[in-house]
Order: structure tokens, then C-alpha cells, then sequence
């Protein structure tokens, strides 16, 4: 079979990778680094979008659109930010081509050169901040409630689909407030829709904590995070929400007059997820047959395949499909009738296996003499056979249980990989297991960065919600305040 898959046991990374080619997700391009996004895979993404839209409006934000170039000059303004920033940038330097007078194609024309580099954005604090200066002067101006939908890219050397890649999709909010409270308050809110997001739509448990000094992002005063653990026990960072203080409003000079007319720097935060959240979604459900999509995230969420030997039979179970069909669409369920006849029920089960649709009907002769309907579960892959009467109540039960199922999954293979590491040499025996390891840390870079060094596990966050029992560095053996959660990470 043409479509088979590496088995995950066999080599995961291999698995991730058949997998998102075979199901048809996207593919690598032309350009180093940059995925195409196909069809299957980008209904997923607008799947995506679309609920985290609803839910940024829901908070009060509004969509905008920024530039995709930002002047060299502005990205040296914030020191952090330009030194976490600057190794991976694309950089434009002429506007222009010329055809080579040796023959050889097109070279850039020399005189083209542009009097200032544009940078293409990484990400768009900058350019927004020096847009801010110009709208806030008061108070009275904020708070300012602004996300985008955009691309940026990063010059990243080492590149998987969807995880980690050249150019990528995503949202950046960024928001401007009067009082360092406000700001604060805005970063954990935000945390808590991706953290809501990630867990009833992707059905991803996540933990939910702050950044260490060395993985936080660069001109953030705090990084807020959502991790995930992936079937193979490494982490995956699946959202940031930073706190940036008062450090981009000082960058740009960005001042407004406050309630007593005293003259202050505006308070930031920034946040963001990406085209990762696909990679995340793929590689804490599938398995080796395909992918397993949560019904609230599936283009489409129910396939009905006839099973027929003549037209009159296929005529027959056509007419019975227009009646389901727009039972289904009344109870929000979406639906694909696959009829098409070029191609055997088997090759399409296979196919929908592969696609991770969550529910496959299979309607034949006999079920219609019957009036019942096959009904198969990818997450558990089971069939029943039930009643085609109010079998719409059936799916969209079994819709839930599904997505249910799948959170609870995950939840416990996630509790099953979670443990307490008391001793350093326990820990470089239980790293090379995976999952997370909660371990006491002095709180110092120097600390994190040896254990790196030696283990190649980082700390994925400090929880918010964790255990605060105090303890002594497995390390050092310095005070520690809390535990905080050890892992490799994608
Ligand atoms: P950051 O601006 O660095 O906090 O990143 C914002 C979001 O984008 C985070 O959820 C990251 O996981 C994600 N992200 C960062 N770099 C990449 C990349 N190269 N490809 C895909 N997603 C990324």
C-alpha cells in the first residue's frame, strides 16, 4: 500500500513527517524552509483561526494589519529585542533587477540599492510601537486592544513542517495600557484563552506557567506559556504571551498623560500563536494508522461512504444520504458524502482513516432493507451498527464522547509521563524516558544552563499552578522556591 506509514514506535520523527505528507497537510517548497500548505491541511488552520478570532473579540480585541517590512532602524531600538532577533532575519537590500550584461539571467541592480535595509518582519513589536506613538497621547486613548493575522519569518537553520519553519502563520496581539496592572492582567488573560483554546478545540492538555530568564522571549519582561507533551514525551511550546512593561514604549518614546496629568510610558504585552499549534494537534493524537482529528477542529467531521453493487443501489442510498444530510447540518454537524464512484469503499475508508475524519457512516443495501447505518469511530476505531432513525442525535453524542475521549487521552498519558526527580543523577536517567520531570532549581541561569548543556533538557516553565512546597536544587543544592517542569522540547 502506497500509503502506509512508518509505525511511531519505529521512528516518530519519520512517522510526523509520513504522516503529514500522506494525509495530505502540506509539503516542503521550493524555498528552504518554507512549507506549502495544502487544502486538508490549511481547513484545519482556518478551523483554527476562526475560533481563536471569536474568542480574541470576545475578549474585546479588534483585527489590524501592519506592514510586512520594518526599517532596520527599528529593530535596534529595544537592545534585547534586536539581540534575540537579529541572527534570523531576512533583510531586503534593493528594490530592484536588472538582466546580467554577462548573459546570466537577472542580477539585483546596484543601483536599486535602498537607503534604508527593510528587515521582513520576525515579529511586529516594533513597527506597531512606532505606530502607537502616533494614537496614544492620553489616558483617554487607551487601552489599545489590536491583534494580526499574518506571516513572518525567521531564519531558522533547522526546520520541521508546522513546527518549526522558515516562514510561518500566525496572530500577534499586542496591546497598550495605562497601568502595569492592566498590562499583567492582560498577558494572564490571554494565556488563559490559548490555555482554554489548546485543551476544548485541540483537545491538547497544557501546562500553563512562565518562562525562565533564558527562554524568555527577548524584550519581555515576563513570558507567560502554554506546554504540551507529545506522544514521544518531548514538550512542545505551544503559545507565548509576554508582559513587556514599559520597554517598547520607551524604545519608541511612546508617552501619554495620565488621570493626574503626570507624563508616563505606556505598559505592553504581546501574544501569540502559530502554525505549531498543527504540529502539536497531529503529534498528541495520531497513530499509525493516520491522523485523529477532535471533532471541533475536523473540516469535516462525519464521512458517509455507500457500499453498492449497481446504480440502482447507489440511487437508492443517494436518496436515503439527502435525507441525513440535512438532519446532520441542523445539529451543526459537518458533513462529506463521498459517491464518488472511480474509487472502492476500501481505498476510501483507508483514505478517511488516514484524513482522521472522526466518524465514518457506511450505508449498503442491507442497511437500507434494515434501516440501519454503520457507524465507526477513528479515535477507537470501533463499529456499531445503529438505526438510521435519529441517528443525527447518535453522532453528535458520539461527536462529544469523541473529543472527550481524546482530551482525556492524552490527559493521561500525560499524567503517566509526569514525575518528581529529586536527585541529578536520577534526572539524567529519567530524561532520557522523556515527559516532564518537576524538579527543584536554584532559580539561576548559570543552573538551567549547565543542566542543558549536560542533558539537553530546558525548563519548559516555571507552573502557575504547581506545587509552591519549598525545597534545595537537585543541582546545587541552593534554596528553591517551587518545582519547576524539566524537559526536552521540540
Ligand atoms: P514568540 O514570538 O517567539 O513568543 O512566538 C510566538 C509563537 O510562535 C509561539 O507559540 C511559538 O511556539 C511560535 N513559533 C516560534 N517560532 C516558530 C517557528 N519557527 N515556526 C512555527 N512557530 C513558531
Amino acid at each position: 500500500m502506497a500509503k502506509e506509514l512508518t509505525s511511531r514506535s519505529e521512528n516518530y520523527s519519520q512517522w510526523y513527517n509520513d504522516l503529514v505528507i500522506k494525509a495530505d497537510l502540506a509539503e516542503s517548497s521550493a524555498v528552504r524552509g518554507c512549507m506549502v500548505i495544502k487544502p486538508y491541511g490549511y481547513a484545519i488552520w482556518e478551523k483554527i483561526q476562526a475560533e481563536l478570532d471569536r474568542m480574541f473579540k470576545e475578549t474585546g480585541h479588534v483585527n489590524a494589519y501592519f506592514p510586512l517590512f520594518i526599517p532596520k532602524s527599528f529593530l535596534s531600538k529595544e537592545a534585547e529585542h534586536v539581540e534575540g532577533f537579529a541572527k534570523e532575519c531576512a533583510v531586503v537590500t534593493h528594490h530592484r533587477l536588472m538582466a546580467d550584461p554577462n548573459g546570466k539571467g537577472l542580477i539585483v541592480d546596484p543601483d536599486a540599492k535602498l537607503e534604508e535595509e527593510l528587515i521582513v518582519r520576525p515579529t511586529s513589536e516594533t513597527i506597531i510601537w512606532n505606530t502607537y506613538k502616533g494614537w496614544i497621547q492620553s489616558y483617554r486613548d487607551l487601552p489599545i486592544l489590536i491583534n494580526q493575522w499574518a506571516n513572518v519569518v525567521r531564519w531558522e537553520m533547522r526546520t520541521r513542517l508546522f513546527l518549526r519553519t522558515a516562514e510561518f502563520l500566525w496572530q500577534e496581539g499586542h496591546t497598550a495600557h495605562a497601568t502595569e496592572a492592566e498590562a499583567v492582567t492582560e498577558a494572564r488573560k490571554m494565556l488563559e484563552v490559548y490555555a482554554d483554546f489548546a485543551e476544548r478545540f485541540m483537545a491538547v492538555p497544557v501546562l500553563k506557567g512562565v518562562k525562565s530568564a533564558n527562554e524568555r522571549f527577548a524584550g519581555a519582561l515576563d513570558t507567560y506559556c502554554i506546554e504540551a507533551l507529545m506522544q514521544d514525551g518531548k514538550a512542545l511550546q505551544a503559545g507565548t504571551s509576554h508582559f513587556l512593561g514599559q520597554n517598547f514604549a520607551k524604545a519608541f518614546d511612546v508617552t501619554f498623560m495620565d488621570k493626574s496629568n503626570k507624563l508616563d510610558y505606556v505598559w505592553a504585552t504581546s501574544w501569540g500563536v502559530s502554525t505549531r499549534l498543527m504540529g502539536a494537534l497531529i503529534m498528541t493524537h495520531s497513530d499509525d494508522n493516520g491522523l485523529v482529528l477532535p471533532p471541533n477542529l475536523a473540516p469535516f467531521q462525519v464521512v458517509i461512504v455507500p457500499i453498492y453493487k449497481n446504480e440502482e443501489q447507489l440511487a437508492a442510498i443517494d436518496a436515503k444520504v439527502d435525507e441525513m444530510i440535512p438532519k446532520l447540518k441542523a445539529l451543526g454537524i459537518s458533513v462529506k458524502y463521498d459517491n464518488n464512484d472511480n474509487k472502492k469503499p476500501g481505498w476510501k475508508f483507508a483514505e478517511y482513516e488516514l484524513k482522521g475524519v472522526p466518524v465514518r457512516l457506511a450505508l449498503g443495501a442491507r442497511d437500507l432493507e434494515n434501516g440501519t447505518v454503520e457507524v465507526a469511530r477513528r479515535d477507537t476505531l470501533t463499529k456499531e451498527t445503529v438505526a438510521i432513525e435519529g441517528v443525527e442525535n447518535y453522532i453528535s453524542d458520539l461527536l462529544k464522547t469523541i473529543q472527550a475521549n481524546i482530551f482525556q487521552k492524552a490527559y493521561d498519558y500525560r499524567a503517566s509521563v509526569t514525575r518528581e526527580v529529586n536527585s541529578y543523577d536520577e534526572f539524567k536517567v529519567e530524561i532520557e524516558k522523556g515527559g516532564f520531570l518537576m524538579c527543584h532549581w536554584d532559580g539561576t541561569p548559570e543552573t538551567e544552563e549547565l543542566i542543558k548543556e549536560e542533558t539537553k533538557a530546558t525548563i519548559r516553565c516555571i507552573p502557575l499552578n504547581g506545587d509552591t512546597t519549598p525545597g534545595v536544587c537537585m543541582v546545587t543544592g541552593k534554596p528553591s522556591a517551587q518545582r519547576v517542569v524539566f524537559a526536552r522540547a521540540y
